[in-house]
């Protein structure tokens, strides 16, 4: 949603990186919102690319052009975002990766999730028995996890990528460097967050130049920020694990750097450098269901994104008809099963084959009456022994109401002539993440660890744990058919992102929306709660009918902000972005 004052082409044929000095003037004119080009849908041959961000489609799409595959582009636009969506991502963040390999047919994922600290326990969010205010959690060192991303880089390019990480980091330097002209969605997030922002140092000193959000049109940079990916292209991932990056990443979040004077309490964390050199980003496979036909491979656990997908999908083919109450009442059932079964499967035993299989959607199914269920929906027991309509099933065995998540996070998607597809969302969890920038190194670091269910909840498959994930909701999603792609789609949201995920493909698949349509169509997320989120625009259209059958809604001003990619058959291809939510994003193909 930000833009480069000065557009990097050409850097990727430059053997060595060339950076111009010379700085735009900082009262320039600042060029029309998102700057030439940008569109929400592009429709075309050869590679596609869909982000939130022009800078980052732009710099993706040179990568293709180049002869790059989707993977070195991926890279490259998530460290463009890091410059330009700073506070919904970057370099000490973490994310889940898909990527559809078309010469073996085959989709592999990448677990970049970040980790608790081995010294993290169940009650560490807990004090005298009860849970530590959320807020305070929020901006903390506390909060902050093992970054994933830097790893998930490394390991995406090493194994499927064609281009080094330093490379894939140059457009980002010549953005960092050359800047971007603010728009109103960065002014405002940097507004939003300018009372925790003040509170410390560095963060203050990078995000709060005069001790204010910088200007809308005004150009940012971040030189800091380009020292540091430079430094990390030139030693790469162990400059982070290992080395002197992580030293100064365990130093700020032991001791933050807290301005004089803020009044706020600013929890340290439990980092060691010990639990950086144990981080690894981890290749899994992917949740698959079957759905009309096709494959929907998805992200496993510590992601609940795949498997609640999945599990709603597998309810609506289960139900046979599909609209809008079913969409909502499948969402409600695979929600109550995420609660209660899914964490870090490295620290709880998920039932994830039980959770995807046929047999549970069906014995599920069976609750879906004509009318909006009874709040809350218990959860089902995936245990194997299913009887095909159960009658009123057994409280909940386990699970507590869901946690308040953050709207933040990014989702890109991006195409390569050969076929290959890569679904890749990445957060540093809420708008801004801890609030902690590194001192003088241009980046923030994340607050995944608010993701663990704070407790105490006896049994609750996500309390904290050391070296553990916390769950996920992100749901990069690809959809392959007759070994052929079909379309490829994420979104950020929290846990929104698996309802807006479910949405779109209900919406494409089930109700004969084109992918636009199916986009930017007004949302509503249930996620087993008593009332119904949903944007206006879905409570005009749809708000009486549902509410007849007793769906209760509550408004929201907007759910997600989506990316995709359509193959048209014939080689053409088709990439989709938010033509308003967030300001819009950026979709481009290679041959329009
Ligand atoms: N932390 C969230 C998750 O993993 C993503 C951040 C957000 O979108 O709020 O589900």
């Amino acid at each position: 949603m930000k833009r480069s004052a000065s557009l990097a082409v050409g850097l990727l044929a430059a053997p060595t990186l060339v950076v111009s000095l010379v700085a735009p003037p900082a009262t320039a004119v600042a060029p029309p919102k998102g700057g030439p080009g940008k569109q929400p849908v592009a429709e075309g041959y050869g590679g596609a690319v869909a982000t939130v961000d022009h800078d980052a489609s732009r710099a993706a799409l040179e990568v293709l052009r180049k002869g790059g595959n989707a993977v070195d582009a991926a890279v490259t636009a998530a460290a463009v975002l890091g410059v330009t969506e700073p506070y919904s991502t970057g370099l000490a963040g973490g994310g889940f990766l898909l990527y559809y390999d078309a010469r073996r047919g085959k989709v592999h994922t990448i677990d970049g999730r970040e980790t608790a600290p081995r010294r993290m326990t169940a009650t560490s969010f807990q004090e005298n028995g009860a849970p530590i205010p959320f807020d305070e959690a929020v901006t903390s060192g506390l909060s902050v996890g093992v970054p994933g991303t830097v790893a998930t880089w490394d390991l995406a390019l090493r194994r499927f990528g064609t281009i080094s990480l330093r490379r894939a980091l140059e457009p980002a330097i010549e953005v960092a460097t050359k800047g971007f002209v603010v728009d109103r969605t960065f002014h405002d997030q940097t507004a939003q967050n300018a009372e925790r922002f003040a509170a410390f140092t560095s963060t203050a000193r990078l995000f709060l130049p005069g001790g204010r959000p910088p200007r809308v049109g005004s150009v940012f940079r971040n030189p800091d920020l380009a020292r540091t990916y430079r430094e990390l292209g030139k030693h790469g991932p162990r400059w982070l694990y290992e080395g002197r990056l992580g030293e100064e990443i365990v130093a700020t979040v032991k001791r933050p750097p807290v301005a004089p004077g803020t009044t706020r309490r600013v929890r340290p964390g439990l980092l060691e450098r010990s639990d950086l050199r144990a981080y690894r980003a981890v290749e899994r496979p992917p949740t698959r269901v079957s759905y009309r036909g096709m494959d929907v491979y998805g992200m496993a656990p510590p992601s609940s994104g795949g498997s609640t997908v999945g599990e709603a999908l597998n309810i609506l083919e289960a139900l046979g008809t599909v609209g809008l109450h079913e969409y909502l009442e499948a969402s409600r059932l695979a929600f109550a099963d995420r609660n209660a079964y899914v964490g870090d499967p490295g620290h709880v035993r998920v039932p994830l084959r039980e959770l995807l299989s046929d047999e549970f959607a069906k014995e599920r199914a069976c609750l879906v009456g004509e009318r909006a269920m009874a709040h809350p929906a218990p959860a089902g027991v995936p245990d194997g022994d299913y009887d095909p309509c159960p009658g009123a099933p057994s409280p909940a065995p386990k699970g507590v109401p869901e946690q308040a998540e953050g709207p933040e996070t990014t989702n890109l998607v991006v195409a390569d002539r050969w076929g290959n597809v890569v679904a890749y969302t990445s957060t540093i969890e809420q708008t801004g993440g801890s609030g902690i920038v590194v001192p003088g190194r241009g980046f923030l670091l994340n607050n995944e660890l608010t993701d663990f269910t704070f407790g105490p909840a006896e049994g609750d498959p996500n309390l904290p744990g050391p070296g553990k994930r916390p769950r996920s909701s992100m749901a990069p999603t690809i959809v392959v058919a007759g070994g052929r792609p079909v379309l490829a789609v994420g979104s950020p949201g929290g846990a929104t992102i698996i309802t807006t995920v479910l949405q779109i493909l209900v919406g494409r698949f089930d109700l004969g929306m084109t992918l636009p349509d199916a986009l930017a169509a007004p949302r509503a997320s249930q996620r087993n709660t008593a009332q119904t989120q949903a944007e206006q625009g879905f409570i005009d259209a749809h708000g009486p009918a549902l509410t007849a059958l007793g769906h209760e809604f509550a408004t929201t001003p907007e759910i997600g902000a989506a990316t995709a990619v359509e193959f048209l058959g014939h080689g053409r291809v088709r990439a989709v972005a938010e033509p308003a939510r967030r300001g819009g994003g950026s979709a481009l193909v290679e041959r329009p």
